[in-house]
C-alpha cells in the first residue's frame, strides 16, 4: 500500500465526500478529523445539506484549516421542501423542514465568489423518496442552479477533479 507522498501525481488520499456534521459525531467532530489526519488523509472534504449544516461544516472546516475543505449544497429532499405536502410525502419519518431554498443558493453563491468552499454538495436529484413530478421539477430547477455555482468554487484549479458532489438514487 503507497503512503500519501507515492500517490498518484503527488496528490495523497482525498475524502470527496463525508458528513462529519452529522448527529452521530456530534461533539467528536473535531476528534474525528485529527484521526483522519493521522491516519493519511490528505484533505477531507466536508458536505452541507441545507442551511444549518452549511453553516456547521463552515465553523468546523474553519477549525481545521486547510485539511477540512467545505462544500455546501442542498440535499434533494431539502431542494424540494417547499413543495413537499401530505399528498407527496409518505414516508414513516417527517418530510424536510422549510426553508428559503433560493435564498441559501444564494449564500452558497457568495460563499463560493468569495473562494470560502471548495466545492458545492451535496446536490442532485431523489427519485426514491419524491416521486412525483412537483418534487422532481423542483430538486432539477434547484440542481441546475447550484451546478452554476460550482464554476467559482476553487478545487477544480487545485484538483482537477470533481467540484460537485451528487446524490443520485432511484
Ligand atoms: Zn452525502
Amino acid at each position: 500500500m503507497s503512503t500519501s507522498s507515492e500517490s498518484y501525481h503527488g496528490l495523497g488520499y482525498v475524502d470527496v465526500h463525508c458528513h462529519l456534521i452529522h448527529d452521530k459525531f456530534k461533539g467528536i467532530e473535531d476528534e474525528i478529523a485529527l484521526k483522519c489526519k493521522t491516519a493519511g488523509m490528505d484533505f477531507v472534504v466536508v458536505n452541507g445539506l441545507e442551511p444549518i449544516s452549511n453553516r456547521q461544516v463552515l465553523e468546523l472546516c474553519n477549525k481545521h484549516k486547510p485539511y477540512l475543505l467545505p462544500a455546501l449544497g442542498i440535499y434533494p429532499l431539502d431542494a424540494a421542501c417547499n413543495v413537499i405536502t401530505e399528498a407527496n410525502w409518505n414516508h414513516p419519518f417527517p418530510p424536510p423542514e422549510k426553508f428559503d431554498v433560493d435564498a441559501e443558493v444564494d449564500f452558497i453563491d457568495e460563499m463560493a465568489g468569495n473562494k470560502l468552499i471548495a466545492a458545492v454538495g451535496e446536490c442532485g436529484l431523489d427519485k426514491h423518496y419524491l416521486t412525483d413530478d412537483t418534487s422532481m421539477q423542483e430538486q432539477e430547477r434547484v440542481l441546475r442552479k447550484l451546478m452554476k455555482v460550482m464554476d467559482a468554487c476553487w478545487l477544480l484549479p487545485l484538483f482537477c477533479f470533481a467540484v460537485v458532489t451528487v446524490h443520485c438514487p432511484g
